[in-house]
């Protein structure tokens, strides 16, 4: 368990059983009701679905949104809050029909609503949405369309807000308001001066391009009095940026936000919504600190800290209690779905025999290379690496030049990884950061290939190196005793994860077990619930993957409520502007010619073609 930390990140979700496999837990403070995904992994194969597979546990959702909900309601009970909270799920996280449909079933028990930001969204949310005492909040760029089906909805009884990115959009709304004779309730974004620091939080701050600054907001506010439309002006909003690490720059932009709402209510504006945006973050190392892949509070922590805060505002200037809207969408999903893949080969990285002593003939440049291999000790490790480099790179030029031949490089680039090999060792006994050897491990690790896609299942990785808890998914009674970097196969150089969660620092290599000849070896990569499945994409023309939903009965034994079966190789290419039918009639011309032309029998020509349409009816990545 610590070597993999998964009680740190796995927040009472997924745990190791006795006979070391990951359990996932139904909630999280009771592991009775727990399934191992290597029970999952037969049931789905059984069934004929091949890995990578991405899991989704119903339970995960479930107990997140209740966690959100019970942890505000309980805080605002404690410090006697007026207000309540209604949280929203922001669509653009996971906005995959399954995942929309079950956060309105699940959070309906607590009037949890949803927030869209486009137009697609926005019919997204109208054909799932029932529940008339949730929030319905329009973020983005609103033209006229979009505006329409936003009153109608009001019409239709549903607290659906228009949040004003800019100050041009309030022309459009009223406008499109009095034409239809729907009064609108108008929210305003703005751009507070706080700033948090973290991945992905460009959203906030002065100089952040959507919302409104305070010049902006009171020309707003004298606008709407103007045309006698001020009572419309009900929500304040802002959004300081996704997965925010460190409570203080929450706690700062709460008060900032409040202030500006107790103003707006002096003002006039009826408000009564205060909507604190995302933010709040996901703990994917588990070291519970101000890293940017951690957080260094709790939700409870979060809930009571924004709570105390809207009220020391307002108590002093005697306003009312608003209700409290989140628009948390990162810490809502990130649990609930898990990708597993199988590894379908390892290059070993073994150390090479070579001799004792070289030949007197050996070029210069190869016994230096010998010399530095031969005088490693602790105190000289950098010199030896400066030095094992140069020689090496002498070698490779004198190769280009001819001065060489193949086999004497070959030789040469095997003391040049004993040697490289031999630092590693040296410089474990090392405790101070040696910064220029900083990458040493995994250079020297073993390649594990897996069958997936980094760029279409965890794109987070690739584009802003995003950690996510990575390990096997069985074997955990034994010591893994290899040192690895994961490979994907799409054979791109980045398709590869070299950077693990660690709570102390962040590891570049991940401990794995040997693969044992012919034996499956399982991976699971964590917490990918959170935009990985949108964000994805087709680079090398591998698709969505299967994916399978599931419910664990509170007995321990589990159901497979969904399967959504993954791209086809037709699917991938009709993406990208192929026609499957023409291009079996294509080929079958090509094959024809290829009989005409005496490449092939007439005979052949079934199996050939068999083989075609039977690869573009198949899965994209690697099958059995
Ligand atoms: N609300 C808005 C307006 C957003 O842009 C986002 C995403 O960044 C969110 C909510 C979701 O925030 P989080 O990822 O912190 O849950």
């Amino acid at each position: 368990e610590e070597l993999y930390g998964i009680k740190n990140w796995g927040a009472g979700y997924f745990s190791i059983s006795g006979d070391g496999e990951v359990m996932v837990n139904a909630s999280k403070d009771d592991n009775t009701a727990a399934v191992s995904l290597m029970d999952i992994v037969s049931g789905v194969r059984e069934r004929g679905l091949d890995m990578p597979v991405l899991l989704r546990f119903e339970n995960l959702l479930d107990s997140q949104i209740s966690f959100l909900n019970n942890s505000f309601n309980k805080a605002m009970k404690k410090l006697e809050y007026k207000g309540e909270y209604r949280g929203v799920y922001p669509v653009k996280v996971n906005q995959q029909q399954q995942v929309i449909e079950e956060v309105t079933k699940f959070g309906q028990r607590y009037h949890h609503g949803l927030e869209v930001g486009s137009k697609p969204e926005l019919i997204a949310a109208l054909s799932l949405m029932q529940d008339k005492e949730a929030c319905l909040i329009c973020n983005g760029y609103k033209d006229e369309e979009f505006i329409d089906l936003g009153l109608y909805a009001v019409k239709m009884g549903f607290k659906c807000f228009f949040v004003m990115e800019n100050p041009s959009e309030l022309d459009i709304i009223l406008d499109r308001s009095k034409t239809l004779g729907i009064q609108p309730n108008i929210g305003i974004r703005i751009k507070l001066s706080a700033k948090a620091g973290g991945h992905w939080t460009d959203s906030g701050g002065d100089r952040s391009i959507f919302g409104l600054n305070v010049s902006q907001l009171i020309e707003t506010v004298d606008r709407l009095k103007e045309k006698g439309m001020l009572d419309c002006l009900k929500l304040l909003h802002y959004h300081l940026g996704s997965q925010i690490p460190n409570i203080r720059d929450i706690r700062s932009a709460v008060l900032e936000a409040t202030q500006v709402y107790a103003e707006l209510v002096k003002e006039g504006a009826p408000m009564g919504y205060l909507d604190l945006g995302g933010g709040l973050a996901v703990d994917y190392d588990g070291s519970n600190t101000n890293y940017t892949c951690s957080r260094n509070y709790s939700v409870e922590e979060y809930c009571s800290d924004i709570v105390e805060a809207v009220m020391s505002v307002l108590d002093t200037s005697n306003v009312p209690h608003p209700v409290i809207v989140t628009e948390s969408g990162r810490s809502t999903v990130a649990y609930y779905s898990v990708l597993l893949f199988n590894v379908l080969d390892v290059e070993k990285f073994e150390e090479y025999d070579i001799p004792e002593q070289l030949d007197d003939n050996a070029s210069e440049q190869i016994k230096n290379l010998f010399d530095v291999h031969k005088s490693i000790n602790l105190r000289n490790i950098q010199e030896c690496y400066n030095d094992a480099l140069y020689y090496r790179d002498e070698i490779r030029d004198m190769f280009k030049h001819g001065r060489i031949n193949l086999r004497d490089r070959a030789f040469s680039e095997k003391i040049f990884w004993n040697t490289i090999n031999q630092i590693a060792k040296e410089k474990k006994k090392i405790k101070k950061p040696l910064p220029d050897l900083e990458d040493l491990e995994s250079a020297i690790a073993d390649i594990y290939y897996c069958n997936f896609s980094v760029f279409q299942s965890i794109p987070d990785s690739w584009a802003i190196d995003q950690l996510f808890p990575i390990m096997p998914i069985h074997r955990l009674l034994e010591l893994p005793k290899r040192n690895a970097v994961i490979a994907d196969i799409t054979c791109d150089c980045d398709g590869k994860i070299d950077r693990f969660i660690d709570i102390h620092d962040v590891r570049t290599t991940l401990p794995l077990h040997d693969m044992k000849n012919g034996d499956d070896y399982f991976l699971g990569a964590f917490l990918v619930g959170a935009y990985q499945e949108t964000l994805g994409d087709l680079h090398n023309l591998f698709g969505d993957t299967n994916v399978v939903s599931v419910r664990i009965n509170p007995d321990g034994t589990y159901d497979l409520v969904k399967e959504i079966q993954g791209d086809s190789v037709a699917d991938v290419l009709s993406y990208v502007e192929f026609d499957p039918k023409d291009m079996v009639v294509r080929f079958r011309k090509t094959a024809e010619a290829a009989i005409r032309d005496g490449l092939i029998k007439t005979s052949d020509r079934r199996e050939i073609m068999r083989a075609f349409e039977s690869g573009l009816r198949g899965y994209t990545y690697y099958e059995r």
